[in-house]
């Protein structure tokens, strides 16, 4: 492989030229960077997420679409899509628990890295890969599944200060990068109760999310078909400055290592639902995770591979906690749903 840019001289040099850029762009290209050179997931990454800790969560979604697709009268040409894959293991494991349920669809990935579509490509020779949605096709109802997706598109900040509500930038202080206020806020984003905030006080939105919800509800209105969202967040309100770094497990300094830590912010699930609701479909939840998986079925499902692996009870009841506790993914994880008009609603709701 060539040797990879370095994001953070690229970063300084763009300041240096522009000036303070804006948080928002920031987090993109630190993102950018960091999925297209680190296998940022599993132990020896920086995080783990819900497909890696169990088969069980995958099945269990799985199960989920099928099912809808089996109320929905079974369309034989429903294609299966998954918003940033990772490894590629959640696809592995809805597919299998989807063929038994009678569905074989089509696999397409939206993914901009390089490093992890050859990782997905081990699982899933046949998939087809997009670095856009746009690219999916437009002629067939959609499964559409995000895991842990959401929470890595690029948020837009504004701080309040004395003289106003400014954008938050990214600027080169003492130590390297540092957040600042910049120039006053050009956007009419902030809503009247937020006003009168306190100087230092943070609000954020996520365009990027806003945008793909839009057009992916857009999609499923037109061409039929279901989407769940999974991933930690809040609905609505303000939640002040969400955005955080994780590094080798730990939290970190959002701005200390660009490229070299995931960044993700929460997901405003109610600004999603508002989104998909005004582009004509139907959404469900957002529910807790722990309490979705219950509902369909997890605890059977770790019985039924505890009795066919004694051996490994201790990890799947490990894992079965680490999916449903609230101290652990149980609760901070949600799970929305959205359909087509006139498709049924997932199970768990
Ligand atoms: N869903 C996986 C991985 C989550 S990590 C899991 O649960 O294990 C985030 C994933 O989204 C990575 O695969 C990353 O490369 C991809 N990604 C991040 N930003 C993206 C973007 N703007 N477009 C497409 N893929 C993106």
């Amino acid at each position: 492989m060539p040797t990879p840019p370095d994001i953070t001289r690229e970063l300084t040099q763009l300041i240096e030229e522009e000036g303070p850029i804006s948080v928002e762009r920031f987090m993109g290209l630190a993102n950018r960077h960091y999925y297209a050179t680190r296998d940022a997931i599993g132990a020896a990454g920086d995080f783990i997420t819900a497909p890696e800790v169990s088969q069980m969560f995958g099945e269990i979604i799985g199960l989920a679409l099928a099912d809808v697709w089996q109320r929905a009268g079974r369309p034989d040409n429903a294609a299966l899509v998954e918003l940033g894959p990772g490894h590629g293991t959640l696809a592995d494991d809805m597919v299998r628990a989807m063929k038994v349920a009678g569905l074989e669809p089509a696999i397409h990935f939206v993914e901009t890295s390089p490093l992890l579509r050859e990782k997905q490509a081990d699982l899933h020779p046949n998939a087809i890969w997009h670095d856009t949605i746009q690219t999916l096709p437009t002629d067939r109802p959609l499964l559409i599944v995000a895991n842990e997706f959401f929470d890595a598109l690029p948020v837009h900040q504004l701080v309040m200060t004395f003289t106003g509500w400014r954008e938050r930038v990214v600027r080169l202080g003492m130590d390297g990068f540092e957040p600042a206020p910049g120039e006053p806020s050009k956007y009419g984003e902030v809503p009247p109760h937020l006003r009168h905030v306190d100087p230092g006080g943070i609000i954020e939105s996520c365009p990027a999310a806003r945008g793909l919800m839009r057009a992916l509800a857009r999609r499923l209105r037109d061409q039929g078909g279901a989407m769940l969202v999974i991933d930690y967040g809040h609905y609505g309100g303000s939640h002040g400055d969400t955005l955080q770094a994780v590094h080798a497990h730990a939290y970190a300094d959002p701005f200390a290592r660009p490229g070299a830590s995931d960044l993700t912010a929460h997901v405003d699930f109610g600004a999603l639902t508002g989104i998909a609701r005004a582009a004509g479909t139907h959404v469900a939840g957002p529910v807790e995770q722990g309490q979705w998986l219950v509902s369909l079925g997890l605890s059977n499902r770790a019985a039924i591979l505890t009795r066919n692996a004694p051996g490994r009870a201790h990890e799947i009841g490990d894992a079965y906690r680490r999916l449903t506790h609230p101290d652990e993914m149980g609760e901070l994880f949600k799970v929305m749903a959205v359909t087509a008009k006139g498709w049924p609603e997932p199970g768990g709701f």
